[in-house]
């Protein structure tokens, strides 16, 4: 049977060949379902393709295609191939957070170098599916990276709204070198997604925001090559940074449909961390979800300067499903967390950081406890703003007081000013030890 299209709400369904973002009846946001009914999903079915040379299945979002579309003709699929990144073990900054085992998944080893690709070798695909022509999103930067890269891929025209301030230059580069048409418009993320909503129906373009359901669809794969990765053993908690909440919601749903299918034995908890100043989804988990305010963002993290997430309904579902938790961290806490992250070789962009900023709080709080095992998901790469780090390090950042600066040493041409400073650094270095 097809896929289909449900309301979140009222259940309604709709086909899924529908140009379709929000419910028709009701306005609730939609879920793309699928039907599982007769198909053998096992662990050896994903697990045997795990190094495939075969296109899609050597993408590790479409080496998962029965979970992600089941129904979509190879043909139509455009990937690069996106995910199959790293998992890595972090005993030192386990210890640093005060968790017994810490393993980051780093999305930021995307093709465009954030875990938006994932979602966007979907929503593109359907796009092919749909026989779109024009595609669009509002962006914070690495949304449009992602389409303006998978546009080119798939020939079809790219359309970005960018917000006036606040756009990482990597983020910004990206997109304009993709070839994607750029507009930056005096405006936030937030009314820059209203105009891109409103502009593409009157243009008949493709919005491909986390509000197109099969954005979503892609996200999900972040959860399952990170339990394939970890031979689908569960871990106790998922820790996530949170903007517009497409990621959270789609961890959600992807943790619920392995449970439901019997891959997985018990569902972990998943920890949604917000940046202070962009903080709503935090706000309302802490009135117990009864009502929901948003409000206008500022945070260095830009890639979750959100402050009206369009997903929030369906993260209070994922919150409910995995009996998860959300936190909030300063942009002090998570700029040091950035410092110690890129410091062990890693790196990550801000809003990455927060993951590991969260995990500690979380663990000082008694909520995550000692002996659990977290997976922290890094959504981006540490080049896309290296703004941020370079102020950091310098010390240049507003309201911000690094706590592990590397400071760029600058000598002369000369060979006693290079040895003495040298000297010099592994006596400070030893003095601090
Ligand atoms: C988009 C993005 C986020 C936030 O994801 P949402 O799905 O909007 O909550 C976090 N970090 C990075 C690097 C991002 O690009
Ligand atoms: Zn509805």
């Amino acid at each position: 049977m097809q896929s289909i299209l449900q309301c979140m709400d009222c259940q309604q369904q709709y086909p899924i060949n529908q140009l379709l973002y929000t419910c028709e009846n009701c306005g609730g946001l939609l879920d793309v379902i699928h039907d599982w009914s007769g198909m053998m999903l096992t662990h050896e079915l994903f697990d045997n393709r795990l190094g495939s040379l075969e296109f899609p299945y050597n993408s590790g979002v479409w080496r998962f295609k029965e979970l992600v579309y089941p129904t979509v003709d190879n043909s139509m699929i455009v990937s690069k191939p996106e995910g199959n990144t790293n998992l890595y073990p972090l005993p030192k900054l386990a210890d640093w957070a005060g968790v017994e085992k810490l393993y980051l998944k780093h999305e930021g080893e995307n093709p465009t170098g954030s875990f938006k690709d994932r979602g966007m070798t979907s929503g593109v695909t359907q796009a092919q599916v749909l026989g779109m022509e024009r595609v669009a999103c509002a962006s914070t930067g690495n949304t449009s990276a992602a389409l303006a890269s998978y546009a080119a891929l798939a020939d079809l025209d790219g359309i970005i709204f960018l917000q006036n301030r606040a756009i990482a230059l990597g983020k910004l580069a990206q997109g304009i070198a993709y070839g994607a048409t750029c507009i930056r418009i005096d405006a936030d993320f937030d009314r820059n997604l209203e105009l891109v909503r409103e502009v593409s129906k009157r243009l008949n373009i493709y919005v491909l925001n986390s509000v197109n359901p099969f954005r979503l669809e892609g996200q999900k794969s972040i959860m399952f090559e990170a339990l394939q990765q970890l031979k689908w053993q569960v871990p106790d908690w998922i820790v996530c940074p949170g903007g517009n909440l497409g990621n959270s919601a789609a961890f959600g749903k992807a943790l619920k449909e392995l449970y439901d299918l019997g891959l997985i034995d018990k569902i972990p908890r998943l920890a949604v961390i917000q940046a202070k100043g962009a903080s709503p989804l935090y706000q309302a988990f802490t009135r117990e979800f009864e009502d929901f305010e948003p409000m206008k963002a500022e945070t260095i993290a830009t890639a979750i300067k959100i402050g009206n997430p369009v997903n929030y309904k369906k993260v209070v579902r994922a919150i409910e499903w995995t009996n998860g938790f959300v936190e909030m961290v300063t942009d002090q806490e998570i700029m040091d967390a950035k410092a110690l992250i890129d410091n062990s070789g890693i790196g990550c962009e801000p809003a990455s950081a927060a993951t590991l900023a969260g995990t500690r709080k979380l663990a000082a709080k008694g909520i995550i406890k000692p002996h659990e095992t977290v997976v922290g998901i890094l959504t981006g790469h540490v080049l896309k703003d290296p703004d941020a780090t370079i102020g950091y390090h310098s010390g240049t950042l507003e309201d911000i007081s690094p706590k592990h600066p590397n400071l760029l040493l600058e000598s002369r041409d000369d060979i006693e000013e290079i040895v003495a400073l040298l000297t010099n650094k592994s006596d400070t270095v030893k003095a601090n030890l």
